[in-house]
């Protein structure tokens, strides 16, 4: 049961941008709660995810996002060192037919956003099929280790005294004198709390809440996504491949696992959906519940016509979660954040960031709007 019976901010989710948040704000000096469902912090989609830190390179049609990915990118890698892995190299690479880019476009986006770019070795090039792919980039961009990130924020949050309500779910919220009204179900039992701010931060699960709370939904659209977990053929061992802009796949490091992520445009999404203005489907009960039947073959299959040596790939694994965008994303592949202040109640803000970088851009636009002097 949480430890005390008014706070100033109770943070729902404790995925990396609900975590880093508490923490940010408990360091501020405010007396901060964190509730998380599961039993420990960023077991969701702080977890099951591709592992790339954006560099800018996945946004040919999205100059805002590929400019924002580009000034985080130094900042995040910095300040999560320990988290950072970048002994591979990376290639682009851009085929002849079915890309939304051209080789040429491709290059010349990212000289123009500064993003470090030349042609690929000859060995690394040799890997793909040149008769179907117009040309190879070099790029830099890492990956991260969510476990060890996760052993970052649990530290900052320790240090700084934010309490850490795992196993507990927030139910709904409503609108009370001295703020907000937060129902809860923990291992003890059910619990009521009150807060001057709560930050809604679970995801998929936003819409949920506010549903429940009979407060007005936002518009998401949500995937159920299947990621084969692989090991790779030898000589992608130290690579990581993203192939652009369409119908393609990406093969990349998952350093939790020690194996390669292969996700691919047409098969990592099963199913969609969208909440809209009346309804909502509880994405995590829905994900608990629907049949996940591995779409590795058809991946594979797909992907190996373009990078032959994936064939040699053996599945390990395979990570599902839901993926949640902003509907409005789906034209030019932007990764905007969410930030709703008040949204329905006075003090209830909803954040959602589309990638992990975007921590940056969520918390300066919670400075601008929420933190009083
Ligand atoms: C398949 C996939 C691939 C991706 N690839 C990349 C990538 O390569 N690079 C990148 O930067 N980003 C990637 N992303 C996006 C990135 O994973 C997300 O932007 C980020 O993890 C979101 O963090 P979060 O804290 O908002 O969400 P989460 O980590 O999902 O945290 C939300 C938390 O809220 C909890 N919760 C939900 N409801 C409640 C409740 N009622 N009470 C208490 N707790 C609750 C959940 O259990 C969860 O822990 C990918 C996402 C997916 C799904």
């Amino acid at each position: 049961m949480l430890k005390q019976s008014h706070y100033d901010y109770l943070v729902v989710g404790g995925g990396f941008f609900g975590a880093v948040l508490a923490s940010e704000l408990s360091s501020a000096g405010h007396r901060v709660v964190l509730c998380e469902k599961e039993a420990d912090l960023m077991q969701r989609a702080s977890y099951v995810n591709q592992a790339r830190v954006h560099n800018g390179y996945h946004y040919p049609r999205s100059l805002l996002t590929a400019i924002r990915s580009r000034v985080n990118f130094p900042r995040f890698t910095h300040e999560f060192a320990p988290a950072i892995v970048s002994d591979f190299r990376k290639l682009y690479a851009v085929p002849f037919q079915f890309s939304k880019v051209t080789a040429r476009q491709f290059h010349r986006f990212m000289e123009r956003i500064g993003a470090p770019i030349e042609a690929a070795s000859d060995e690394d090039a040799a890997l793909f099929d040149r008769s179907l792919v117009e040309q190879v980039f070099s790029c830099v961009e890492f990956a991260f280790d969510s476990v060890a990130l996760k052993g970052i924020v649990r530290g900052r949050m320790e240090r700084a005294g934010t309490e850490l309500a795992l196993q507990t779910r927030v139910r709904a919220v409503r609108s009370a004198t001295d703020g907000i009204e937060v129902d809860y179900l923990a291992p003890g039992g059910e619990g009521r709390v009150t807060a001057r701010e709560v930050l809604n931060c679970t995801y998929s699960q936003i819409n949920r809440i506010l549903g429940d709370s009979g407060l007005p939904l936002i518009r998401l659209k949500h995937e159920l996504t299947e990621m084969a977990l692989i090991e790779p053929p030898e000589e992608l061992r130290h690579i990581g491949v993203t192939v652009m802009c369409g119908p393609f796949f990406s093969c990349m490091p998952f350093p939790p696992r020690g194996l390669h992520t292969l996700s691919h445009v047409r098969y990592t999404p099963h199913v969609s959906w969208e909440d809209s203005a009346g309804s909502h489907i509880d994405a995590h009960a829905w994900f608990d519940s629907a049949p996940k039947k591995s779409r590795y073959a058809h991946m594979v299959r797909a992907s190996a016509r373009y990078l032959p040596c994936l064939a040699r790939g053996i599945q390990k694994d395979s990570l599902w979660e839901v993926k949640t965008v902003l509907p409005q994303s789906e034209g030019d592949d932007s990764r905007p954040i969410l930030f709703r202040r008040d949204q329905g109640l006075p003090g209830l803000t909803c954040i959602m960031g589309g990638k992990i970088d975007n921590i940056y851009d969520a918390l300066v636009e919670f400075q601008k709007e929420c933190v009083t002097p």
